[in-house]
């Protein structure tokens, strides 16, 4: 069974086609600049190849998707009839959804009514899966994985915020997390490889990032709130600051709720303090070579990220494992080493010798004495969905 993974931005559309009997990649790419110029890198058969095309909407970039999948060098099917399915990433289920489900004209309208928690995906997704039903027809099932449905097992003292509680009846506002396809993967594959391991702190880190507190297989907390802003630095994201320094910036410098949305989520986090990059690999370069402001958007992360994980162990009432995941969790050796230091007071202890030089691969990274397993895990969100995506369309 071949099925395809979508993941449609307000500009973008990600595919990924796997082969669920091995599990394997057939191929990959990125349509980007959808609505603008329009530019294309796909990946297929050990080939990468990047080219510029017009794409004025989602429907043409699902056209251009079919064609690489299709036709010429980068060929792996012969027609579209060889997918079985399609699974779409969405980002905002609100309360609504807890697992991933097939789509109908109730669900559509659903996460068109959630666009308001999600104004830069949910509408976007809308786009993606009616564009998919333009070129592949009604009869292809369309299945939908929410991105926040593994965070639905919080209890209402971690996501509820302390306002009024009628602007949670009005509203809906409260800590929804985000990044769940990915702590739902790598929660699920720390279980396979140890079932004993019950109370888990998973850092996805990239760069957005969050931390997941997992106990019994079930998120009891996590890092990012209402949307994904919450938490702690991020490359362009403040995470967590207090709320008063929002209204009073938007007075000071005459603000509207737009443009502080803009600012807190675009300029802020590594790129704001640094004033160098978002990237942790250039933040990381800038303050080796002296560059004070780097440092200490370095500093502030090394701080609030073991502080967090602090306060998981204390929810959590224990640790038997901790699991780094996503761009920075997965390549950022010094940046594991780095957190593990902090957590060294909790008797957390890393062997850093085995961590140095390890990317990519899933290792075991905890000393001998430590208090709590420690694990690099590789995150697979396509394959989630992809394995969610079977598993209902087998149900049909
Ligand atoms: P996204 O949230 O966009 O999916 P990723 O999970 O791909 O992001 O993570 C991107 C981040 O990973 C960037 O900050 C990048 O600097 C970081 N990263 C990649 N390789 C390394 C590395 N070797 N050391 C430290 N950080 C790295």
């Amino acid at each position: 069974m071949k099925i395809l993974v979508i993941n449609c931005g307000s500009s973008s559309l990600k595919y990924q086609l796997i082969d669920m009997n091995d599990e394997s990649t057939i191929a990959s790419g990125l349509c980007e600049r959808v609505g603008l110029d329009g530019k294309i890198t796909a990946k297929a058969k050990g080939q990468k190849v990047k080219f510029d095309v017009s794409m004025p909407d989602h429907t043409t970039a699902f056209y251009e998707v079919k064609k690489i999948l299709t036709e010429g060098d980068l060929k792996v099917i012969d027609s579209l009839e060889e997918i079985a399915a399609i699974g779409h990433r969405v980002v905002q289920g609100g309360a609504l959804y807890k697992e991933s489900c097939l789509v109908n004209e109730q669900v559509k309208a659903d996460i068109d009514m959630l666009s308001d928690l999600a104004p830069l995906h949910n509408p976007a997704h809308i786009q993606g899966i009616n564009a998919a039903e333009d070129v592949f027809g009604k009869d292809v099932p369309q299945v939908v994985v929410f991105d926040n449905a593994f965070h639905s097992t919080m209890p209402p003292k971690a996501y509820m915020y302390p306002l009024p509680y009628e602007y949670y009846e009005k509203h809906a506002i409260r800590k929804y997390g985000a990044h769940g396809t990915s702590h739902r993967y790598v929660s699920k594959r720390l279980a396979e490889l140890h079932p004993e391991y019950k109370k888990v702190i998973i850092c996805h880190l990239g760069n957005g990032s969050s931390i997941t507190a997992v106990k019994d297989g079930k998120v009891i907390d996590t890092s990012m709130g209402l949307t994904p802003l919450d938490g702690f630095i991020m490359g362009t994201r403040t995470g967590a600051i207090d709320p008063s320094a929002v209204t009073f910036l938007m007075q000071k410098e005459g603000l509207t709720p737009a443009e502080t949305d803009n600012i807190m989520n675009k300029k802020s986090g590594f790129l704001g303090i640094s004033g160098v990059s978002s990237d942790m690999r250039d933040v990381e370069e800038a303050a080796a070579d002296g560059n004070e402001r780097a440092q200490l958007a370095l500093d502030i992360f090394y701080y609030e990220v073991p502080k967090i994980i602090a306060s998981y162990i204390v929810a959590l009432q224990g640790l038997d494992a901790l699991v780094f995941t996503a761009g920075i969790g997965e390549n950022g050796c010094n940046v594991r080493e780095g957190i593990c230091k902090e957590l060294e007071c909790l008797g957390i202890k890393m062997d850093y010798e085995k961590n140095d030089g390890i990317r990519g691969k899933e290792v075991r990274l905890d000393a001998e004495g430590s208090t709590a397993a420690i694990f690099m895990l590789p995150t697979n969100e396509e394959l989630m969905i992809a394995r969610d995506t079977k598993e209902i369309v087998e149900a049909l």
